[in-house]
């Protein structure tokens, strides 16, 4: 973890490792007075990935950039995820941000020095109907913006088998879909901001933004001008912006998540999706074959449509797999979790693996949930809102900030800003 100094320059603090006489550098006040004392060409609520993004728009534009979250650390959504950046299932505006996205991943893996695989995504068909989905895509799919590949590779029975630890006898084969991309979300997110205070960006900790205006952010520490302020709170926009929040029926998704650990047939080389993550993202679940698969599916397993469930893995490089994930939305989100999700998620690994999982962690995660993919808005001039509101934050979320804040500081407004669209700009069918 790396904080602000007391001299306002950025220090790094190997995490666990504190000097006795040391405290984290944002806890002694006057860092944290000199640097919520100093305008900023940029002022960035929320360190998540949006913000993060935020923060890599400016300082590639050499602008000076305060970040300010209330929390110590990274630990909303950015944290609690597969890790699974998952461009190829994605249409219309979260399909641009997500290819944008993908050459800002690349880039930061390189430069800030964090794990990313470039082994793109699996998913395993456990039904014709699910094939045909697939084929219908792939038939779709044809322009070749990312590469000679085709976006949507088919896998017959055996290819799948020797890319996935799938139990034989359980699917009928699926796709590759190359271009996608994991990360590890527990390391990504700080290597990240690790190198931008490289580059000067100034993260300030434990501080929370009560209110935003042009040229200034009002917070616990006290006033922060900025050039541009830009939101990057995911679901507590409700928090600081009610009343958009109400305009853009944002609510909050709970989600549960496993980490376990099995003695799988082989590793999973790539995130693999199921039937279910078919009738979830928005390019799958915009085919006509997504009906098929939706119908048969919440007959055949009522229980599981009841859990809006997305039966999806990701194999973390220590080797244990993340498994999710169920859906619940509301205005709250109850912080207790209900074991039937679990049991579920267990059950279906068995089911597919044909091996026992141990849990080792379990957790809730929550993001924005909207009716439209995107909350963007330019609230006052020069305060700019960048909210994800689905669950594709890692996938779209560098390429949104990049879109929304670079385009602004470029001088140009931002077509998902025009006057005439009060809120909500960038729409999509939602996933
Ligand atoms: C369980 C789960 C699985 C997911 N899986 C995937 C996946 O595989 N692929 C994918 O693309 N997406 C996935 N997502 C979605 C993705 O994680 C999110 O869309 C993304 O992380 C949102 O990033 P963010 O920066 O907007 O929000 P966050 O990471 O939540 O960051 C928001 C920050 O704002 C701060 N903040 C809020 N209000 C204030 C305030 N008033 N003052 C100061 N600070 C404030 C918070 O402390 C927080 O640090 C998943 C999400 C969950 C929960």
């Amino acid at each position: 973890m790396t904080a602000v100094d007391a001299g306002g320059g950025a220090a790094v603090l190997p995490t666990g490792a504190r000097p006795a006489a040391a405290r984290p550098a944002e806890a002694r006040p006057s860092a944290a007075r000199s640097a919520a004392a100093e305008p900023h060409d940029v002022v960035v609520v929320g360190s998540g990935i949006v913000g993060l993004g935020a923060a890599l728009a400016a300082a590639d534009r050499g602008l000076s950039v305060l970040v300010v979250d209330r929390s110590a650390a990274i630990g909303g959504s950015t944290v609690r995820n597969f890790g699974h950046l998952c461009l190829t299932p994605q249409s219309g505006e979260a399909r641009r941000h997500a290819i944008a996205a993908r050459a800002l991943w690349l880039r930061l893996a390189r430069d800030a020095g964090f794990w990313v695989s470039e082994r793109g995504t699996l998913v395993a068909a456990r039904h014709d109907d699910e094939l045909a989905l697939l084929d219908e895509l792939a038939a779709a799919r044809t322009e070749h913006v990312l590469g000679d590949r085709p976006e949507i590779e088919p896998l017959d029975e055996r290819a799948l088998r020797a890319l996935a630890p799938v139990a034989p006898g359980t699917t009928l084969g699926g796709a590759l879909l190359p271009y996608d991309l994991q990360v590890d979300p527990r390391k990504a997110a700080d290597a990240i901001r690790r190198h931008l205070e490289s580059r000067g960006v100034r993260f300030l900790t434990r501080t929370s933004a009560g209110s935003v205006r042009s040229g200034r952010v009002e917070t616990s520490r006290g006033p922060v001008d900025a050039g541009t302020v830009v939101v990057a709170t995911n679901h507590d926009l409700d928090q600081l912006l009610p009343d958009l929040a109400e305009r853009s029926e944002l609510q909050r998704c709970g989600l549960d998540m496993l980490r376990v650990r099995a003695e799988l047939a082989r590793p999973l080389v790539a995130p693999l999706l199921t039937g279910w993550s078919l009738i979830r993202y928005s390019a799958f679940a915009g085919t006509a074959a997504a009906d098929d698969v939706r119908s048969r599916l919440h007959a055949e397993r009522p229980d599981l449509a009841a859990l809006d469930l997305n039966q999806m893995y990701t194999q973390l490089p220590d080797g244990s797999v993340v498994v999710g994930d169920s859906h619940v939305t509301g205005a709250a989100i109850s912080p207790f979790q209900d074991e039937r999700a679990s049991v579920a998620f267990l059950d279906e690994f068995r089911a597919l693996f044909g091996a026992e999982p141990v849990v080792a962690e379990r957790w809730q995660g929550v993001y924005a949930s909207g009716r439209d993919e995107f909350v963007v808005d330019e609230v006052e001039p020069g305060v700019l809102v960048t909210v994800v509101a689905t669950g594709i934050g890692m996938t779209t979320g560098l390429g949104l900030a990049e879109h929304v804040v670079g385009s602004h500081l470029d001088g140009g407004r931002d077509a998902a800003l025009a006057a005439s669209r009060p809120s909500s700009l960038l729409t999509g069918s939602r996933p």
